[in-house]
């Protein structure tokens, strides 16, 4: 009688193969599946509000976000605040796509006719129109801010709105952990402060002078300027009708510095 012998251990290495490329197929679809599931619930936190431009008089949509869609975690030592799923930041800038007329939302309509001249001179006239995305990552959130600052730059905007978009651009590359570029822009966002409280009147982009103080003593702190920082500690600790949370916040950094020069 004719025997068939096999080579056992390796009966199934064709069908392991095949197994596996299989797997890595689900898997790669799984995630792109999640991918879409992520990018879908990120949609459904935003529409599109209806802008008038105050330069070119164009109708436009920006993106924003929903009331109630976003969730604040936790801030941190600057006040910095981090949010889930949607960053309140990365939708702060408005951006005529007509034009290339870019403001944070605050200061957005508060153009005067001659500053409107200068964008339409040294902006539009160079700009290409553009197309962003539905949802903003962090990288088109630092463009979105850099066409803001150099918006401002054209408008003769005051040092504290140059400041601040600073301050948001700092705050962007540290959470694309570039220390480089963060520490550029909070030292430039420390100098345009400075200047601000001498020659502006609060609040500042929103600010107010106790908030404002307390961020440039943790923006201090975090550049390695202790002396500096515990100036301006000092300054706002005698502060009378500052907020409670700025009063602990300040606490907290007081304690912070006392151990730094330990
Ligand atoms: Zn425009």
């Amino acid at each position: 009688m004719k025997d068939y012998i096999f080579d056992l251990d390796n009966l199934f290495v064709e069908d392991k193969v095949k197994s596996a490329k299989n797997l890595k197929k689900f898997q790669e679809e799984e995630m792109s599946q999640n991918e879409n599931n992520e990018q879908k619930n990120l949609e459904n936190c935003l529409y599109d509000k209806t802008m008038h431009c105050p330069v070119c008089d164009y109708d436009f949509k920006a993106r924003a976000i929903r009331k109630g869609k976003t969730r604040f975690v936790k801030s941190e030592l600057d006040l910095r605040c981090i949010y889930d799923p949607v960053s309140p930041d990365y939708y702060d800038v408005i951006v005529c796509e007509q034009c290339g007329y870019a403001a944070i939302s605050s200061k957005f309509n508060r153009i005067t006719d001659r500053q409107a001249k200068q964008i339409i001179n040294n902006i539009s006239i160079n700009y290409a129109h553009k197309t962003y995305p539905k949802v903003y990552d962090v990288d088109v959130a630092i463009e979105r801010y850099k066409l803001a600052l150099l918006n401002a730059t054209v408008k003769g905007a005051k040092a504290g709105e140059k400041a601040y978009i600073c301050l948001k651009l700092g705050w962007l590359y540290r959470e694309k952990k570039d220390a480089q570029n963060e520490i550029s822009y909070l030292k430039s966002a420390i100098e345009g402060f400075n200047l601000a409280f001498t020659n502006e009147n609060f609040p500042i982009c929103g600010l107010e002078e106790g908030t404002l103080l307390y961020i440039m003593s943790a923006l201090n702190y975090r550049l390695g300027n202790t002396d500096e920082s515990k100036k301006i500690l000092g300054r706002l600790l005698v502060k009378t009708n500052v907020p409670e949370m700025i009063k602990k916040n300040a606490e907290d950094l007081r304690e912070l510095l006392r151990a730094t020069h330990k």
